[in-house]
C-alpha cells in the first residue's frame, strides 16, 4: 500500500503531498482523513493521509512509522473545505487543515490529552453465588435491580466485600468514558413565540439559503435561533452556532443548555485543552447534536447539518486575521451551508454594511424583528457634550451622569458603564515638553500598569520601570493621562462610597471561571455598578439594568480605519441595548467630544437604516467595500532599505498584471515597527476577481523560501 501524505513541516512555505509505503501490519488501519507518523530527512512528522494508491512515481520510498489517530479527523467534506479555503486565502493546505482541528489534537498535545475512565460493575451470570455476608449481599442485590453500577457507589458500602466479589469472579468490571464537562438535563423550556417571531422562523425554509435576521436589541433573536434549531433537531439534523467569544457567555450557554440540555456542546476559550477535546470527541460521536462556539466551531465535525447560526453577524471576531489561514467563518459557514443544502441564519441589531447591502440586493433573504418583546421601548439615549469643560463634570464623569448614576442607585436599580477602550492602562507623559514613552522595539507608545508600575508595550511584551523626571527635560513632571478601567473605578468609589462596583476588563476576567462568576454575582445584584471595557457590551440581558453610561464614545471614532464610525455605530447601539430589557424602562447616557458625528446622532435615534444609508454614501466615494472588495498584502522584514526596495517591485508586478483594479501603496503599517520588524502594506481595491488569485500566487511562490522577506495576504480584512 502507498499513501500520500501532506506534511506538517513546522517551515510553512512547504506544502506537498509526499509518497510513502504502508509495512503490511499497519494497512488495516489507514484511511483517508487521519494522521501518520512519517520520517522526513532526519525528522519524525506528522501529516495527513491524502490519498492511497497502488503506485508512485517516486524512487526510494520510505515506510511510515505509525499511526496517529485510531479515527478519522477530517472526513470528506471537510477535506474539500479546506481545498476551498485554500483557495479563497490563498494559505497552505496545511495550514487550513490545521486550523479545523482543536488545538488539543494537534502534534505534540493529541498525547498528553488523555481519556478519563469511570468503572462500572455488574454481575457475572455464569458463575454461582454462595457462600456470600450480608454486605456482599447488598451490592449483589444493588447490581440485580439496578444492573451496572459505578464503582464508588459499591465501595462506599464495603470497598472489601467489593474486592472480594470482584475476586471471586462473581463481579465483571466494565470501563466507560467520562467526559470532563457535565450538562444537566434540559428542562426543554420554550417560549411561546410572538407572531412577529414566528412569520421569522416560517420563512427559514431547509433548502440552502442565505437569511439576514435584522433585529433591534431585545426583540427575541436569540428565542428564534432555539426555534430553528429544534426544526432542524425534529428532521434529525444537527446545528451550529456561532456567537463572538466575548458574547459566549454562561448566560448564554446556559440559555441553550436549559433548552436543549446535553445535545448541545459548547467550545469557547474558557475550556481547558482537556474539555475541549471531550466536546470535540462528542461531536464527532454524534452525542452533541447542537455545536455552539466561537470562530473555530464553523469546523465542528457535523454531519448532516440542518442549521446554521451566525449571531452578532457584524463582529469582527469572525474573522481570523492575526495568522493564516485569514479566514471568514461566515464564508466558510455559506460554503457549508450549500454542501449541506441547509440555511444560513446571520442575525444582528446592526449588521455588517456588506450583510444588509447583499441583503438589499436580495443574495442573501432579508427577515425583520423592528420592536422589542412585549412591546417595551427601546431605551431614551441622552448625549453629552462633554467639551464643556470641567465646569459641566467630576473628573470624567459630567454632572448628567453623575445625577443619573445617584438616581438609579437609590432606586435599588443596576448600571452598566463602558469604557470604550481598548487595553486597560493609561499613557504616561511628561507635562512640560509633552514626552511620551515608546517602545524600543515598536513604533508604539507604552502604556502603564498602575499593579506593578510599570511601562509595557502591549505588542512585544517590552518593560520598564516608570521614572518621575523626564527623560528628555529632565523635570520631575512626568504624570499620567488618558484613562484606564482602573482609574475610573477610583473615581467612581469617590463618587459613590456607598455602592458596590464590578469591574470587568481582561486583567479582572483572565483567570478561569472569573468571567462567569461576576456575571453570576451582577445578576444576583450583589453590585450595584459594572464598569468595563467591550466585554460589558454584548449579550448580557440583567432584568433591573435601567442605566447604561459610555464614559467615551470617541476613543473607537479616533481609531484610522475605514469602518471605525460602523464599529462605534454598532458597539454604541449594542450596549445601549442592554438597559431597559424587562419592566423598567431604560436610560443611556453617552458622553463624547463629538456630539454631532453621525454614529453618534443615529446611535440616539435607534436609526440603522439611516446610519446604513448615511455611511454608504461616504463608502461609494470612498471606493471601500460593499462597493469595493480589498484585499491588503503585508510586506515584512528586518532590514528597512530591502524591504522598501521589494515592496516598490511587488506593487509594480500587481500594476502590470492585474486590471482593473485601484492599487494603493507601498505605504507604512499604521505600527511600522513591530518587535524589530518593519512593515509595508498595500491594498487592491477591486469589483470582480479576476486574475487576483494568479497574481498574488505567483508573487508568493517567488518569495516563498526566502528568509529576508515576508508576505502575508489578507482578503477583506477587518482591519488594517
Ligand atoms: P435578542 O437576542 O434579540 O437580544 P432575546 O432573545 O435575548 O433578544 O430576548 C430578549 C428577552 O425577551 C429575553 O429575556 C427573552 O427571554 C425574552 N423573550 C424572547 N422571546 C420571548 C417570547 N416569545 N415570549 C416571552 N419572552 C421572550
Ligand atoms: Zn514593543
Amino acid at each position: 500500500m502507498i499513501i500520500g501524505v501532506l506534511v506538517e513541516l513546522s517551515n510553512k512555505n512547504i506544502d506537498k503531498v509526499f509518497d510513502y509505503s504502508v509495512p503490511s501490519n499497519l494497512e488495516g488501519y489507514i484511511k483517508i482523513g487521519i494522521r501518520v507518523e512519517v520520517p522526513f530527512g532526519n525528522q519524525k512528522l506528522e501529516g495527513f493521509v491524502l490519498e492511497i494508491k497502488k503506485e508512485t512515481g517516486a524512487s526510494n520510498l520510505k515506510e511510515i512509522i505509525g499511526i496517529v489517530d485510531s479515527e478519522v479527523v477530517l472526513n470528506e467534506e471537510l477535506l474539500m473545505l479546506g481545498r476551498k479555503m485554500q483557495e479563497m486565502t490563498l494559505s497552505t493546505l496545511i495550514s487550513c487543515y490545521q486550523v479545523m482541528l482543536p488545538k488539543a489534537l494537534k502534534a505534540k498535545h493529541g498525547v498528553s490529552i488523555s481519556k478519563k475512565y469511570d468503572t462500572f460493575y455488574s454481575l457475572n451470570t455464569n458463575v454461582e453465588i454462595d457462600n456470600i455476608n450480608s454486605k456482599q449481599e447488598e451490592i449483589i442485590n444493588l447490581c440485580r435491580t439496578e444492573g451496572s453500577i459505578l464503582k464508588k457507589r459499591l465501595s462506599d458500602i464495603s470497598l472489601s466485600s467489593l474486592n472480594t466479589l470482584i475476586r471471586r469472579g462473581i463481579l465483571v468490571e466494565e470501563k466507560r468514558e467520562h467526559y470532563r464537562l457535565n450538562y444537566n438535563e434540559g428542562l426543554l423550556e420554550k417560549k411561546q413565540l410572538t407572531s412577529d417571531q414566528r412569520k421569522v422562523v416560517d420563512s427559514v425554509s431547509f433548502a440552502h439559503n442565505v437569511y439576514l435576521l435584522h433585529g433591534v436589541t431585545g426583540s427575541g433573536k436569540t428565542e428564534v435561533y432555539m426555534e430553528l434549531i429544534d426544526k432542524a433537531l425534529a428532521r434529525g439534523k444537527t446545528s451550529i452556532v456561532l456567537v463572538p467569544e466575548i458574547s459566549l457567555t454562561p448566560q448564554m450557554v446556559e440559555r441553550f443548555q436549559r433548552r436543549f440540555g446535553n445535545n448541545i456542546a459548547a467550545i469557547h476559550s474558557a475550556l481547558s485543552d482537556g474539555e475541549k477535546y471531550d466536546e470535540w470527541r462528542r461531536i464527532v460521536r454524534q452525542e452533541a447534536k447542537i455545536v455552539i462556539g466561537a470562530r473555530s466551531a464553523i469546523f465542528a465535525p457535523l454531519n448532516n447539518i440542518g442549521m446554521i447560526i451566525i449571531d452578532e453577524e457584524h463582529s469582527d471576531s469572525y474573522k481570523q486575521d492575526d495568522s493564516n489561514p485569514r479566514y471568514s467563518a461566515k464564508d466558510i459557514a455559506i460554503i457549508r451551508g450549500k454542501y449541506y443544502d441547509c440555511p444560513v441564519v446571520m442575525g444582528s441589531a446592526t449588521p455588517s454594511l456588506e450583510a444588509f447591502a447583499r441583503a438589499k440586493k436580495n443574495v442573501y433573504k432579508l427577515l425583520s424583528l423592528s420592536n422589542r418583546i412585549n412591546g417595551r421601548e427601546l431605551p431614551k439615549v441622552d448625549i453629552i457634550d462633554m467639551n464643556l469643560g470641567i465646569k459641566q463634570s467630576k473628573g470624567h464623569f459630567s454632572l448628567t451622569l453623575v445625577e443619573a448614576i445617584a438616581d438609579k442607585l437609590s432606586k435599588k436599580e443596576q448600571v452598566i458603564l463602558l469604557l470604550n477602550r481598548r487595553g486597560y492602562s493609561s499613557v504616561i507623559s511628561c507635562k512640560s515638553c509633552g514626552y511620551t514613552f515608546k517602545c524600543p522595539n515598536c513604533d508604539i507608545t507604552l502604556t502603564y500598569h498602575k499593579t506593578s508600575n510599570t511601562l509595557r508595550c502591549h505588542y512585544c511584551g517590552y518593560g520598564t520601570k516608570v521614572y518621575d523626571t523626564c527623560p528628555e527635560c529632565r523635570e520631575k513632571s512626568i504624570s499620567d493621562i488618558g484613562v484606564g478601567t482602573e482609574k475610573i473605578e477610583e473615581e467612581l468609589h469617590k463618587l459613590f462610597p456607598e455602592s458596590k462596583i464590578l469591574r470587568m476588563d481582561v486583567d479582572t476576567t483572565s483567570r478561569k471561571g472569573m468571567h462567569e462568576k461576576m456575571i453570576t454575582a451582577f445578576k444576583k445584584h450583589e453590585y450595584d455598578i459594572l464598569l468595563g471595557t467591550q466585554i460589558v457590551a454584548k449579550g448580557l440581558d440583567f432584568e433591573d439594568v435601567t442605566l447604561v453610561g459610555v464614559i467615551n464614545a470617541d476613543t473607537s471614532l479616533n481609531i484610522p480605519d475605514f469602518r471605525s464610525s460602523e464599529n462605534t455605530f454598532s458597539l454604541l447601539s449594542q450596549v445601549a441595548g442592554r438597559s431597559g430589557r424587562s419592566k423598567k424602562s431604560g436610560q443611556v447616557i453617552i458622553q463624547t467630544f463629538n456630539p454631532e458625528h453621525y454614529a453618534i446622532e443615529y446611535t440616539k435615534r435607534h436609526d440603522y437604516i439611516g446610519f446604513y444609508n448615511k455611511e454608504m454614501s461616504i463608502r461609494r466615494e470612498l471606493k471601500y467595500p460593499p462597493y469595493y472588495f480589498i484585499c491588503y498584502i503585508k510586506i515584512s522584514g528586518k532590514d528597512k532599505d530591502i524591504l522598501g526596495g521589494e515592496a516598490n517591485k511587488i506593487k509594480r508586478a500587481l500594476d502590470r498584471n492585474i486590471t482593473n483594479s485601484i492599487i494603493l501603496g507601498p505605504s507604512p503599517c499604521t505600527i511600522f515597527k513591530l518587535n524589530n520588524i518593519y512593515r509595508y502594506g498595500i491594498i487592491i481595491k477591486y469589483k470582480s476577481d479576476g486574475n487576483i488569485r494568479e497574481v498574488l500566487n505567483k508573487i508568493i511562490e517567488h518569495y516563498k523560501g526566502n528568509q529576508k522577506i515576508k508576505i502575508d495576504i489578507d482578503f477583506n480584512p477587518s482591519h488594517f
